[in-house]
């Protein structure tokens, strides 16, 4: 008999899994149980496909299980959720949705690529309809439906994360009116307050609310639709759409009764080969960690880049292969309306959580030359090591050329570059691209003569 892959799980690090490991092994049998119906999406396309940028749910899927059967050779079976894991017979027990039938398949190695689920707070009435979370196709869909069946007008976003921000204005630019609450005293995690108040007066600019250090106690609703939500501070706001962006949950419950090692962040713990604990039992993406090469541990970072390129890996070692991920340095980036806001590595607010002995700047600079048109104004916030001069961190916000330009400071993070360093790199310029001396170099001098002083 031939030998058998399966993989639990069938988007970013699932099919980059099965795909790598066919790549390298065309005798190898490869299968893949996905419990919801699609596989290979972008899941990250989800608000544009809720906005209406992105016309049909089909356009955001690379690859249906069709594809993966006739161009790939790999069986693909959607609606089976993988209930239970046997690594002593190396089992797997799976459940067919369509049918509830439950059967058991035997594997030689097995990537287990589950991803996370988002967090449902615990407030009264959270399952009226009207209130979504957004992780799955399926659940753009159905937001989708929802608004156009029912024509929205007031909505309220839980949580100012990256999703919040993206699904604020999303909604904003469907003509509802939005409200964000964060529970919190501040936006968007540990980016620092210096960008944050820069993505404050965008949403402010664009008409949408926020309330912070605000709660939602609970909500109340008519015929079984939300209609209103109680808050923390005594107010009782109208709402017909509620969008819960409160984090996600690693989906490592299966793995964790299987006797496979949660690292501290509860996420599946792997090695550079993405290897578990268990031989023959790898892990990739959002129900794994990821070392950070900053900080040195590993962390909890989900993001489809990371997802992307640890399927990869499992795949390569499950196929046989001899694959590294060294980690990862916490890149991200996201547009709010206008505005590009993006970060790698550590905030300043992380530097001083960790105890790390580090030196920070913030600069304004034009992001093309003063006399081309179509520039503005990006603020970029630099951290290093004070001893050494290493980069520690960037974070960066403006309406022009933000995205690519954090790129380098990741780069710069892999590289273990110094402000220094960084303040020599030979980067392009043309008027129309950036000013001569990009705010890149601008920053790093400006940090460099900070740590010399
Ligand atoms: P998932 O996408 O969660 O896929 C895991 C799959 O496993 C799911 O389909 C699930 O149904 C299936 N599954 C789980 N348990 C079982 C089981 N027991 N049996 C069978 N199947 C199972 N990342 C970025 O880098 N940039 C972005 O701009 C970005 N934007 C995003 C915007 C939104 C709205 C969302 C929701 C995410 C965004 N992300 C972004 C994150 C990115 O989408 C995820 O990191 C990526 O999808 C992770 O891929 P994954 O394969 O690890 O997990």
């Amino acid at each position: 008999m031939a030998e058998r892959l399966v993989v639990i799980g069938g988007v970013a690090a699932g099919m980059s899994a099965a795909s790598r490991a066919r790549r390298l092994r065309p005798d190898i049998e490869i299968l893949v149980f996905e419990k919801s119906g699609f596989v290979s999406y972008g899941s990250c396309g989800l608000p544009y496909f809720v906005s209406d940028i992105i016309k049909a749910p089909e356009n955001l899927v690379v690859y249906d299980a069709k594809f993966f059967k006739e161009k790939r050779n790999i069986d693909v079976f959607t609606h089976h959720e993988v209930l239970k894991i046997f690594p002593a017979k190396r089992t797997i027990l799976v459940k067919n949705l369509e049918n509830d039938r439950e059967f058991e398949v035997q594997y030689d190695k097995l990537v287990i690529a589950t991803g996370a689920r988002a967090v449902k707070p615990n407030i009264k009435d959270i399952d009226l309809k009207g209130i979504f979370t957004i992780r799955f196709l399926e659940d753009g869909i159905g937001i989708k439906n929802f608004i156009k069946e029912n024509s929205p007008k007031k909505a309220l976003i839980v949580g100012a994360g990256y999703i919040g921000m993206e699904m604020a204005e999303s909604l904003a630019s469907l003509g509802m009116d939005v409200l964000i609450v964060e529970q919190m005293p501040n936006i968007l995690g540990t980016m620092d307050d210096e960008i944050n108040e820069v993505v404050e007066q965008e949403l402010q600019r664009n008409g949408v609310k926020l309330l912070k250090s605000t709660s939602v106690e609970e909500f109340t609703g008519e015929n079984g639709y939300v209609r209103r939500a109680k808050l923390s501070n005594g107010e009782i706001v109208d709402v017909d759409l509620v969008l819960i962006g409160a984090g996600i949950k690693p989906n490592s419950e299966i793995a964790k009764e299987a006797g496979i090692e949660l690292g501290r962040t509860g996420a599946i713990a792997v090695n550079q080969r993405m290897e578990t604990n268990i031989p023959g039992i790898y892990s990739a993406g959002d129900c794994a960690e990821a070392f950070h090469l900053v900080l040195n541990r590993p962390v909890y970072i989900p993001l489809g880049t990371t997802a992307n390129k640890q399927g990869k890996v499992a795949g390569e070692n499950a196929a046989g292969g001899n694959a590294i991920f060294k980690g990862i340095v916490g890149t991200a980036v996201f547009k709010v309306f206008d505005l590009e806001v993006a970060r790698t590595g550590i905030s300043e607010k992380q530097a001083k959580a960790e105890g790390f002995d580090y030196v920070s700047t913030v600069i304004e600079h034009g992001s093309r030359a003063h006399y081309y048109p179509g520039g503005s104004k990006i603020r970029v916030k630099l951290i290093a090591d004070r001893k050494t001069g290493r980069l520690l961190g960037a974070e960066m916000v403006g309406r022009d050329g933000v995205a690519k330009r954090i790129d380098v400071f990741a780069t710069a993070l892999h590289a273990k570059l110094t402000v220094d360093e960084i303040g020599q790199l030979d980067l392009s310029y043309a008027p129309p691209f950036a000013p001569v001396w990009d705010p890149i170099l601008i920053a790093a001098s400006d940090l460099e003569k900070k740590i010399k002083k």
